[in-house]
């Protein structure tokens, strides 16, 4: 049987133009100097999409690298970090500061509401002695976008370095990382850049690179070192040979990306369809507010299980949707309409199995949920 169609919060359906570039044939990363234009022209279309005029790296390793990376090179034992906690990532980010010697301080809010700049720019006016900050763009488990255009710019007029993860929105969501004053933006490849998982993706300031070469303590490690890639296009020397597969696809995938003028536009038209579908026939969203533009979450409704909907959606319609770990595990799922899973059809075919999967297991809908959906997307 054919794979099943994969509407989860990532990784996201691959595009054929994506998956036939990784399949080009390969030439020595290392020793062809035209792969080394390649890498940086790569590198240049993603400064489009960050909206920097600063450094872009790729790092081969899926997403967390990227956590960890940044931590690792920015953080020195004993430096005060503020982890910016709203949700699973948000307050998973602080365990990796921590590694590398953090003192660290949550500031956590409400997990059902996306951060409030106002009350974090109240709680910084007393408490603003920190290196770095730590914050989650979007919380893919609770489909909650936080304002990082608010967020950044206060944390920033107290000189503090900001980190923030945007694997699951950059793409899917407005990023400005100069004009928002963002250090370090994260993004993976599997998200809404709907490329193969494995590579990260992230904008750094000058701030940001001042911060790790004036380190007293070196940084611990290699791989999460990012200042191994000092000097990489002007020496001609990558710090360790580069999947050069993976590249092929991420950058027919980010070509995609800057073509599609209507991209940010589309996830915000398909995201409120989706939601507002879903309240229509009676379903409960598991957010309150900071709705994500690139992710929906459900509430599994308690005439049956997630395991439930799960399965059926796959025996039966052969449609992969996403469910949640840690405290959400069996109380939610998602839809991931992300990247090229955010096309009408899709999100259509799957709230289409999906309303047939919930009355099959017992639950009133108080209308049908792709009927609704193809009214409110226009
Ligand atoms: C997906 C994701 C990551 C990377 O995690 P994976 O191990 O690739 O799933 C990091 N942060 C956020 C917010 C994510 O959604």
């Amino acid at each position: 049987m054919k794979n099943p169609m994969i509407m989860t919060p990532g990784p996201t359906t691959i595009h054929e133009s994506v998956r036939r570039a990784m399949s080009k044939e390969i030439t020595n990363p290392d020793l062809d100097l035209t792969f080394y234009e390649f890498y940086k022209e790569t590198c240049e279309k993603f400064k489009q999409v960050f909206h920097t005029e600063h450094d872009v790296l790729i790092l081969n390793g899926e997403g967390i690298l990227g956590l960890e990376a940044s931590c690792a090179s920015l953080i020195e034992p004993g430096d005060r970090v503020l982890c910016i906690d709203n949700g699973i990532f948000g307050h998973g980010f602080a365990n990796f500061a921590k590694i590398y010697g953090a003192d660290v301080t949550y500031y956590k809010s409400d997990y059902k509401k996306a951060v409030s700049s106002d009350e974090l720019e109240l709680f910084l006016k007393s408490n603003h002695n920190y290196k770095i900050a730590t914050l989650v763009h979007c919380e893919t488990p609770s489909g909650i976008t936080n304002p990082v255009e608010l967020i950044c710019p206060i944390l920033k007029k107290y000189g503090i370095i900001t980190v923030v993860d945007s694997v699951s929105a950059l793409g899917g969501e407005e990023v400005m990382a100069d004009k928002w004053g963002m250090d370090i933006v994260l993004a993976g490849s599997q998200k809404c850049l709907s490329a193969a998982p494995g590579l990260t993706i992230l904008s750094i300031s000058d701030t940001a690179w001042n911060k790790i070469y004036n380190r007293i303590m070196p940084i611990i490690g290699f791989y999460c070192n990012l200042s191994i890639w000092k000097d990489w296009y002007v020496k001609k020397l990558f710090p360790y040979t580069q999947p050069i597969s993976c590249i092929y696809g991420l950058r027919e995938a980010v070509e995609r990306l800057i073509c599609d003028e209507d991209v940010l536009h589309r996830h915000k038209t398909i995201a409120s369809a989706t939601r507002h579908s879903l309240i229509n026939s009676g379903l409960k969203l598991y957010a309150l507010d900071g709705y994500s533009n690139t992710v929906t979450t459900v509430m599994v409704p308690e005439e049956t299980s997630y395991d439930k909907i799960f399965t059926s959606m796959v025996k039966d319609h052969n449609i992969m949707i996403g469910g949640a770990f840690d405290y959400l595990k069996g109380k939610v799922f998602r839809i991931g309409h992300m990247g090229e899973n955010c096309r009408e059809e899709r999100v259509y075919m799957t709230l289409k199995a999906l309303d047939c999967v919930l009355r099959k297991n017992g639950v009133q809908l108080t209308n049908e949920l792709h009927k609704e959906f193809v009214q409110l997307v226009g």
